[in-house]
């Protein structure tokens, strides 16, 4: 008999990787995906932590499956990933009829312990987690966070064309805001043969794009012995695969910002002028609260090291707003510091106190809710004009996109073989861009002509296509 799976995802790009994944591994096992928990005899939920809001949003989920587990009790209901991590028991305790909970380092033998609660009798709550990285001895917590990166076909990806491939997990940086050293345990490189050979036979597969991932991509090492390969080195080893177009990599942690890895992405034609380095905030004081291990000026002065040795790159950011004990005067700062770093474009959070993280411990989530929200609106509003402005040059001007596919509105509507929708694709400095034209075009990349722009989008029309 087919087993339905449905699977949900919260969460960053680490999260929707895993579900991809996930879906690979289950499918491989004779699982069939579905679209909705109706129709599925095992529920799946891949959870973040990384606001309140995301958790609240997967217990509500859970409370509303609770008469479907009433009414269909061998339903397995699971919680995955990082909320699976952190919370562990608790999960049971909140949502009893919740069967498993299995954090991201056990994520690889998934389909084992699926079959295995499937055949009990009577079930009992399962729990697979990793161990403790306050409690336990490195290698110990390291092993316990288990590698889980099996091939994945085409299909199972958001496009043939497009890949992400993870090359670390986990993180070592520690700031006091954040649980993901917690729930993603120690730093831990792939093995860069590993990688290039993944990322080969994507290529292979007809994927013209990979973004690799990691919480600090740029402290990339590869752990092979008697090697000293940093990310500098792995792109260009990923530079040499035949068929591969465009390499992205996220998320860089500001301090591993070296020259030899502005340099490769300089050399390197098929890498992306794309940065992401989040600041976090534009004040000292804030930002040794949050111990992100460096100074407003040592951000500047990386911002200006990349914009001398990568002209023209984008360079985005992150901020959090309302952090523990924020004045008005720190949050200037920042504004200031959105200003003068004129970002491609930020992505602005009001912070979310997460219990188990050393803020949650020692500092007051002091800035009331309301002042957090202006910040953020205000933050927003700067970043928004600035994009603006940089975007608006753009117009006239051809850009080469790789098409994505159909935009939302196009998907929405039933189109038939080869006709005319509204496609959407990317360029190298990740603007999105919007235009007309048959989806045979979806893979390729070709140039736009942009005609119009808003901060965050680029409207366009194919030169061959103009009338
Ligand atoms: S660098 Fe800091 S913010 Fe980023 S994942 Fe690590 S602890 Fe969290």
């Amino acid at each position: 008999m087919t087993k339905r799976v449905y699977l949900e995802t919260i969460g960053c790009q680490m999260n929707v990787l895993d579900s991809e994944l996930i879906a690979s591994s289950l499918v491989q096992a004779g699982y069939e995906l579905v679209d909705s928990p109706r129709n599925a005899d095992t529920i799946l939920y891949n959870t973040c932590s990384v606001r309140q809001h995301a958790e609240d949003k997967i217990y509500s989920a859970l409370g509303r499956l609770r008469p479907l587990k009433e009414r269909k009790p061998q339903t397995i209901i699971g919680v995955l990933g990082c909320m699976a991590q952190k919370d562990q028991e608790l999960i049971f305790r909140r949502a009893g009829h919740v069967d498993l909970v299995i954090g991201p380092g056990q994520l690889s033998r998934l389909p084992e312990i699926l079959e295995e609660v499937a055949s009990q009798r009577h079930r009992e709550p399962r729990l697979e987690v990793s161990l403790d990285r306050m409690k336990e001895r490195r290698a110990l917590v390291e092993e316990s966070f288990a590698k889980f990166d099996p091939p994945r076909p085409p299909e199972l990806r958001s496009s043939p064309f497009q890949a992400m491939v993870r090359i670390m997990f986990g993180c070592d940086k520690f700031c006091t805001y954040c649980i993901v050293p917690k729930v993603r345990g120690p730093e831990q490189s792939r093995p860069a043969a590993e990688i290039v050979s993944e990322i080969r036979c994507l290529a292979a597969d007809g994927c013209q794009e990979v973004t690799l991932l990691g919480q600090t991509v740029n402290s990339y090492e590869d752990p092979s012995k008697g090697q000293t390969q940093r990310l500098s080195d792995l792109l260009a080893r990923l530079h040499d695969i035949e068929g591969l177009r465009r390499i992205k990599f996220v998320t860089n942690y500001p301090r591993h910002m070296t020259d030899d890895l502005l340099q490769a992405v300089r050399d390197l034609p098929k890498v992306s002028p794309y940065l992401h380095v989040p600041a976090q905030s534009g004040s000292n004081e804030q930002l040794k609260r949050m111990k992100r291990g460096y100074t407003v000026e040592y951000y500047r002065e990386m911002i200006e090291r990349i914009r001398s040795i990568i002209p023209g790159a984008a360079i985005t950011s992150d901020f959090i707003v309302g952090f523990c004990g924020e004045t008005e005067e720190d949050f200037q700062q920042s504004v200031d510091l959105v200003r003068w770093a004129r970002f491609k474009n930020s992505f602005i959070f009001k912070y979310s106190e997460r219990p188990g993280t050393k803020a949650a411990g020692t500092l007051p989530d002091d800035v009331p809710d309301e002042v957090k929200r202006r910040r953020n609106n205000d933050l927003l509003a700067v970043q928004n004009a600035i994009s603006l402005e940089d975007t608006l040059p753009l117009v006239g001007k051809d850009l080469e996109v790789l098409v994505e596919g159909p935009s939302k509105a196009a998907k929405k509507r039933a189109s038939v073989g080869n006709e005319i929708v509204q496609l959407v694709g990317r360029s190298v400095w990740d603007h999105i861009v919007v235009f007309d034209g048959p989806r045979a075009l979806v893979g390729q990349i070709l140039p736009v002509r942009i005609e119009k722009a808003d901060a965050f989008t680029l409207f366009g029309t194919m030169p061959r296509l103009k009338g």
